[in-house]
């Protein structure tokens, strides 16, 4: 019983522990993308998302090493541990939108997809989206390293695929960490609000379901899947993160520096007004190759575990799937008002919406 409460509020703690670690380890101070509704200037945030991450993780290193916490606790305490998420998940969701004015849209729509894009912060010393991202990556790192724990605890070795699984997670984590920046320009952060999609996506869903395909793998015996095999895993991945990293890099910089060419690759545009759209490199393929680019690194993520007979794993690319399809059409949608004519030019240019030659 004890366990089970102790587990429950294990993620409390946790997110506690890591928005001390926000509030009081030195941050860069960087101007953002997105303007604040009311004044009209860019909005500013305090970005520490690497520094927190390593004390966390030095921390778990520590209270294991240590012998206080074992290694592969958040592993033992898994369903008590997300139980106590989600309900903290559910909590902030509610605070964050009812007190609010209504969007006029149903209470149910407001509640899921949120009322404020970007709820006041004092001084802005905590961005409600910065702090909610970050909770995310570090809980999931956090667990992915407890579960990988757990299986060499149990069989004094790590299968490769396990290896290979939760580096490509630890790999997607500090990628995102490190370029803490560059999403200031994403969707996220200019065409959201702060509801349950974003609040409890990412206090539950994205640190407990992101690591699905260990979660359902890591009981079972190592999968022996082939050297040859587990390098074209690596491969899928790696071209996924090329996509996907490369085509938010070349619109960061073009957005931040706009003649400056990316690896060597000159912007090409077209403009009207003071309008402008990239329509080379990564933007010339799809109007979102960075989508393609996600959904291959969550296809390698869970082969790599080694049993595609298992459904579990396939949720992880699906939900991508699912996810960025939709967004895509509200994407499009959003620009055809924003750019008019232009985004008119643009399709026509760039036919293909994520995968070329397919969709
Ligand atoms: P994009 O990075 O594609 O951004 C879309 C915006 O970019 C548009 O609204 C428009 O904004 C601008 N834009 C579109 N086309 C052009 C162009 N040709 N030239 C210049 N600007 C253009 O989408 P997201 O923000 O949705 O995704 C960002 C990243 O986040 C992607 O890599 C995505 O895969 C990833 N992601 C990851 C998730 C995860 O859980 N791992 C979940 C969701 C996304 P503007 O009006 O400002 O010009």
């Amino acid at each position: 019983m004890m366990t089970n409460l102790t587990g429950f509020f294990t993620p409390w703690i946790i997110y506690a522990g890591i928005t001390l670690l926000h509030l009081f380890l030195p941050g860069r101070r960087v101007t953002g993308y997105v303007r604040d509704s009311q004044t009209g200037e860019l909005l500013k945030y305090r970005l520490n998302g690497i520094p927190v991450l390593i004390i966390s993780i030095g921390l778990w290193f520590l209270l294991g090493f240590l012998g206080w916490v074992s290694y592969d606790w958040l592993y033992r305490i898994r369903w008590y541990s997300l139980a106590g998420a989600s309900t903290l998940g559910l909590i902030f969701s509610f605070a964050i939108v009812i007190p609010y004015t209504s969007t006029g849209k149903p209470w149910i729509a407001d509640l899921f997809f949120g009322r404020l894009e970007n709820p006041p912060s004092g001084k802005r010393q905590i961005d409600a989206k910065i702090w909610l991202y970050l909770i995310g990556a570090v809980m999931l790192q956090l667990n992915v390293l407890s579960f990988v724990a757990h299986y060499y605890l149990v069989y004094g070795e790590i299968a490769p695929g396990v290896l290979l699984c939760g580096s490509m997670l630890t790999f997607f984590i500090w990628d995102y960490l490190i370029f803490e920046k560059v999403h200031l320009y994403t969707y996220d952060f200019f065409a959201e609000r702060v509801g349950l999609k974003l609040g409890w996506g990412c206090l539950t869903f994205y640190p407990y379901f992101y690591l699905i395909a260990l979660w359902s793998g890591i009981d079972l015996q190592n999968s022996h899947v082939p050297t040859w095999l587990l390098f074209c895993f690596v491969l899928t991945f790696l071209l996924g993160w090329i996509l996907s990293r490369g085509a938010n890099m070349q619109k960061y910089f073009f957005k931040t520096q706009p003649a400056k060419p990316f690896f060597g690759i000159k912007p090409q545009i077209i403009s009207e007004g003071n309008l402008t759209l990239l329509v080379n490199g990564f933007w010339g393929f799809s109007r979102h190759l960075n989508y393609l680019g996600e959904i291959l690194m969550g296809l390698a993520i869970t082969l790599s575990i080694g049993y595609p007979g298992s459904l579990w794993g396939w949720l992880y690319p699906l939900y991508y799937i699912l996810l960025l399809i939709p967004r895509q059409m509200d994407d499009d949608k959003r620009c055809s008002t924003r750019y008019g004519n232009l985004w008119k030019i643009y399709t026509q240019k760039v036919k293909y919406r994520i995968i070329p030659y397919l969709y």
